[in-house]
């Protein structure tokens, strides 16, 4: 049976079994049939200073899609984190010309008393209230872990007001407990739209022999979707970019492509494979666009794959001449600098490709998890190399990178926004590793981040006062210490 066809989807563990949270150490080839040092999907930390809810990418998708509200059924500290998502959300619409509105979401707010009666009432008054007051065209309901635990069906509520209330409802399924990998967000959100808004296959009278999926990500701009729609369509083709900031619409329009590529195959795979079993879309899923190679990689697979194979070559030429001359400056500037990259797995892995073609040594690279796909960006910062990288899979756990900047003492650390605190307080220059105001993917992006860090080197002052004002509360005895010293197999734990 499809997976789409179950109400609830798999998790990320049961799917993909080698997928990992704690590991540390060299980085080494993980080539199929070849690897030097697994990564243990069966160890964790016998100390641990924090999680990532699976909730924190989900609303990032789910709040971007217009004329949609979010309805989380839970406890009402739950989905908390959709204030901090609410910057995006506002310049995300402003820079679309739509009205830059909040992030359009209410919450059940579960308290004890529906604890013991159950939610299922709340619900399905919250949904028809919210329906009146907001008039969405869709409602996305989404359980957290209270209603996970306490058996609320919100499918069957949904089912029930549904002919009560003029907006779609959609289920996800999102409850924090199930699953400790946050990339099982993507797969619950992708459920709930393939489910809810895409057509029957029946329906889809026409392929659209220009046009192509390009599956987006919430970290990446409208800068970055205009650089991939450009080199897309110099290529001679369209691209149909989906789910983030997209209109319901523009799913119906991605039954009818003639392909569709992954941006980051961790965020897509569940969805690419829906695409195909359901409406015959062949896919691409491997390079991210981001740094040369893996920009020209990724163009050039999708002109293959469309019998433009010639006219993608030259336009990878063409940009790759261009942009060398433009970097020259830069890489004589940054030779031999080390960096260290921090962030989801694979877009630390290929932003460590690119500041490696920019001239940059890479001491470092922590990611969220681990997952098999990886092993393709790891072979190509490790092959032919004698380079020593640091590899940590670490849902962020601060102690563990401390200890590591501590040791390593790169010249540039990138991180999320609200992840590089630890090393500016070291008085190490920071570089936020996305940030959707700003550009980072394909050739364009490439030159935009070089200027960007060229900026942060050479003007290392603030951090250099922050090392002396803030610092940090780690005991001298742990930077002594062997930084993954609490990662243990779940044997020894
Ligand atoms: S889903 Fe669970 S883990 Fe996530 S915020 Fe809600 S209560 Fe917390």
């Amino acid at each position: 049976m499809p997976l789409m066809d179950s109400k609830i989807p798999p998790i990320r563990e049961h799917r993909h079994p080698e997928t990992a949270l704690a590991h540390g150490g060299p980085m080494c080839s993980q080539k199929k049939g070849k690897s030097i040092c697994p990564i243990l999907a069966q160890a964790d930390r016998s100390f641990t200073q924090g999680s990532i809810c699976p909730l924190l990418p989900g609303l990032g998708i789910m709040l971007s899609l217009p004329d949609t509200l979010v309805l989380l059924h839970g406890a009402v500290g739950c989905g908390s984190c959709a204030h901090g998502n609410n910057v995006n959300i506002r310049v995300g619409n402003s820079v679309r010309g739509r009205p830059s509105g909040d992030a359009l979401w209410l919450s059940s707010a579960l308290d004890e008393i529906n604890v013991i009666n159950g939610g299922d009432e709340k619900l399905a008054r919250a949904l028809v209230e919210a329906d009146k007051l907001y008039h969405p065209k869709v409602i996305i309901v989404v359980s957290g872990c209270l209603p996970g635990v306490i058996g609320d069906d919100i499918d069957a509520v949904s089912a029930k007001v549904q002919d009560e209330v003029s907006a779609k409802i959609l289920s996800v399924h999102c409850e924090g407990f199930k699953s400790r990998f946050m990339a099982t967000a993507y797969d619950v959100v992708y459920h709930a739209l393939g489910r809810g808004l895409m057509p029957e296959p029946s329906e889809v009278k026409t392929k659209d022999q220009k046009r192509i999926n390009v599956m987006n990500v919430g970290s990446m701009g409208l800068g970055d979707e205009k650089e991939l729609g450009r080199l897309i369509g110099e290529i001679g083709l369209e691209a149909n970019f989906f789910p983030v900031f997209a209109h319901p619409e523009s799913l119906r329009k991605a039954a009818s492509a003639s392909l569709s590529v992954s941006i980051c195959p961790t965020h897509d795979d569940y969805f690419l494979s829906h695409l195909e079993e359901k409406y015959s879309i062949p896919y691409i899923i491997r390079h991210m666009p981001i740094g040369i190679k893996n920009t020209s990689r990724w163009l050039e697979g999708v002109g293959e794959a469309m019998g433009l194979a010639s006219e993608a070559k030259k336009v990878a030429r063409a940009e790759e001449k261009e942009l060398g001359e433009a970097l020259k400056g830069y890489k004589e500037f940054f030779k031999g600098k080390r960096a260290f990259l921090s962030a989801g797995e694979y877009r630390s892995l290929a932003t460590a490709s690119l500041l490696k073609e920019l001239g940059f040594q890479i001491v470092a690279i922590r990611s969220f998890h681990y997952d098999g796909f990886a092993d393709v960006e790891i072979e190509k910062l490790t092959k032919d190399s004698s380079e020593e990288i640091v590899f940590n899979v670490a849902n962020v756990q601060p102690f563990e990178e401390a200890n590591l900047l501590k040791r390593l003492k790169p010249d540039i650390f990138l991180g999320h926004w609200h992840g590089n605190s630890t090393a500016a307080r070291l008085g190490i220059p920071t570089q936020v590793i996305y940030n959707s105001g700003y550009g980072y993917m394909g050739y364009q992006g490439a030159f935009d981040l070089a200027r960007r860090i060229e900026r942060r080197l050479k003007h290392p002052f603030f951090y250099k006062r922050l090392e002396t004002e803030g610092r940090l509360s780690y005991r001298k005895s742990w930077y002594a210490k062997d930084p993954f010293s609490k990662i243990r197999s779940y044997e020894a734990l």
